[in-house]
């Protein structure tokens, strides 16, 4: 499990180095000649390994990150309608920002689960 530093800059840094080593990656592509190939294949499987384990990665953070600010939403919500500790609702989705987050907060120990009405957006149990 990579380390969780789930500030903005990092996010950023993560999709720059993305950017940056696709285009690395289609200039090694083009630059493939006959007597190279074999050592370039090598590289290519590695520079492709490493830039599909760096998105895994950034889509793991984006789905934390959409999990914690739709948490942080719901608490909000709850406290500025001074709810009971146990309760359920609905609140419009800070992710998409079309869908509906349904939520239920358990009595006994404060637990959430929600779940968005737009398809592959964020849902969750605790
Ligand atoms: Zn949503």
């Amino acid at each position: 499990m990579p380390q969780l530093n789930l500030s903005k800059q990092s996010t950023e840094w993560i999709e720059r180095a993305i950017f940056v080593n696709s285009e690395e990656y289609e200039r090694i592509m083009v630059s493939l000649s006959d007597d190279k190939e074999r050592e370039q294949s090598a590289e290519l499987d590695n520079l492709q390994k490493w830039l599909d384990e760096l998105r895994q990665e950034l889509e793991q953070r984006k789905i934390i990150e959409s999990v914690l600010k739709s948490r942080a939403a719901i608490v909000a919500y709850c406290d500025a309608e001074k709810r009971p500790r146990g309760t359920s609702g609905t609140i419009p989705c800070p992710i998409c920002e079309t869908g509906t987050l349904h939520f239920s907060r358990a009595a006994y120990n404060g637990h959430i689960h929600a779940k968005c009405t737009t398809e592959k957006c964020v849902q969750w149990i605790e």
